[in-house]
């Protein structure tokens, strides 16, 4: 799986850090910024998850 987060979307909330800390991290930027690509299988549902819970729609899974 290969995700990506539109900066111009993402409030900067962290629900999908919470979710998903090993791929998500807002430490360095305003918005959610994507530590691993491709994401290792073992945190693909915490993705799916973090996509579904979103408040702005700004993660998008761009390969299966
Ligand atoms: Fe940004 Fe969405 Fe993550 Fe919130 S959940 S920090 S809006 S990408």
């Amino acid at each position: 799986m290969r995700v990506i987060v539109d900066e111009d979307l993402c409030l900067g909330c962290g629900i999908c850090e919470g979710l998903a800390p090993e791929v998500f991290s807002l430490a360095n930027e305003p918005f959610a910024e994507v530590l691993v690509d491709p994401v290792p299988e073992e945190y693909e549902e915490a993705v799916i998850q973090s996509v579904e819970e979103c408040p702005e729609e700004a993660i998008i899974i761009v390969e299966e």
